[in-house]
């Protein structure tokens, strides 16, 4: 595990709360200036609010479209750096708001560089997790920066295998939470891309920026519904962010009303949905929102997303040794997912402090795997990226389904 003794974003010195110091003790209180901690951050107004505060300060309509590119799609930490607007315009905004509601609070590199892991620090103490994910050309897949967010502060469905549902639900977190984690990490991809463009190495072209973002950090993102979809809009946003909704994956426990609702959304996401489990007996021993949305109920709502969006579910199964990974096991799961437009991701489950659970040997995953694909159910199994700062974390998958949709694509 390697502990960044400096933070590899030369930009965030200029942040109000100045460079990540791994020294600090994560239970250490915030140590922005009381001011700071009470204005809101600009990420958590809607672009329909911030037409209208924008007004409201005496600017005309194309001055919100010009603080909008600024943030979104500039990525500005601090107001002073909006040069198109005006000067007094820029000391208003200060008064009113800051800008990024999150702090990163330690930030681990894993040892082939491929891999970050930041916690963040959120204005009330809160803590949450990000990673990014740096993959290279491979064969015909193209190079790619993956970041895997969070959407709350904990979790309430409290899986059994799972780090964060270990821990409890603590909150909610705001669209502004939610889209600064992406804004984060793209300004640490920038700032490689600008060096290797400043030493030859790369022209302007070839470098690769954010290139997916997957829901798949801390917490249940169909929980916090209407953040995660207002985060959604920001981050699809033309003169924002500008990342395609087939790059967006949202991955869920199974909650089946909000399933359908999703599928209703005018958005190309990819859906993944979490099933680790073939049926009702083994799933609710490891999955407690299996007792309210059971198999039956949850592979029907995955059958009519599937028709009403014409697009495919990814489906997650953690491979528990000798819990949920015998051949019978595969056999039902490619019974349950006969006929169905999906993809199943099998994933060696991290084994976590408090979780009883560890990896299957290879034969093992080999073996469920054959039985799958004999089934013709398309699959994947990827070994970890990172592990070494993953490790302990029990989460973050995502980089596994990521490469999934890839292959998918
Ligand atoms: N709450 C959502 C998204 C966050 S979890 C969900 O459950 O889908 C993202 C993925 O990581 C889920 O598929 C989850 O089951 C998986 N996961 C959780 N703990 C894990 C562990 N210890 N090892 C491997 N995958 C894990
Ligand atoms: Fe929550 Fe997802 Fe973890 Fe289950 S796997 S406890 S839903 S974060």
């Amino acid at each position: 595990m390697t502990l960044a003794s400096q933070n590899s974003d030369p930009e965030t010195t200029a942040a109000p709360y100045g460079l990540a110091n791994p020294d600090v003790s994560i239970d250490d209180p915030a140590s922005d200036s009381p001011t700071d901690t009470l204005l809101t951050s600009i990420l958590d107004v809607s672009e329909d609010d911030l037409n209208y505060q924008v007004s409201q300060m005496g600017q005309p309509p194309f001055r919100a479209r010009q603080l909008w590119r600024s943030l979104y799609y500039e990525g500005a930490q601090s107001f002073d750096e909006m040069t198109t607007l005006a000067k007094p315009f820029r000391a208003a905004l200060e008064e009113r708001y800051r800008i990024s509601p999150i702090v990163p609070e330690v930030e681990l590199r894993s040892a082939d560089g491929s891999t970050d892991k930041i916690l963040f620090k959120l204005q009330d103490g809160e803590l949450i997790e990000t990673v990014l994910m740096r993959y290279g050309l491979d064969g015909h897949r193209r190079a790619r920066r993956t970041v895997c967010i969070s959407t709350q502060a904990g979790c309430a469905l409290g899986c059994t295998f799972c780090a964060t549902g270990q821990q409890g639900f603590r909150r909610q977190l705001s669209p502004g939470e939610i889209v600064a984690q992406v804004l984060h990490m793209r300004r640490i991809i920038r700032s490689e891309n600008a060096e290797l463009i400043a030493a030859g190495s790369a022209k302007k072209d070839e470098v690769t920026e954010i290139t997916n973002v997957v829901f798949m950090g801390m917490g249940e993102p169909l929980a916090n519904y209407n953040n995660t979809l207002s985060s959604i809009a920001v981050m699809n946003h033309a003169q924002g962010m500008n990342i395609g909704a087939r790059h967006l994956t949202v991955s869920t426990v199974g909650l089946v009303p909000e399933i359908r609702k999703l599928a209703r959304e005018p958005y190309q996401l990819n859906l993944a949905v979490s099933l680790h489990a073939p049926d009702d007996e083994s799933r609710s021993r490891t999955m407690p929102v299996n007792k309210r949305y059971p198999i039956a109920r949850l592979m029907h709502a995955c059958r009519d997303y599937v028709e009403t969006t014409n697009r495919r579910i990814f489906f997650e199964y953690v491979l528990l040794d000798h819990e949920n990974d015998t051949p019978e096991h595969a056999k039902k799961l490619a019974e349950l997912l006969n006929g169905l437009m999906c993809h199943v991701n099998l994933i060696p489950v991290n084994p976590t402090e408090k979780g009883p659970y560890s990896r299957p040997n290879d034969k093992r995953s080999a073996l469920f795997r054959e039985v799958l694909t004999k089934a013709g159910i398309a699959n994947t199994v990827r070994q970890e990226k990172g592990i070494d700062i993953n490790a302990g974390c029990g989460q973050l998958r995502a980089h596994a389904l990521d490469d999934a949709v890839e292959a998918a694509e």
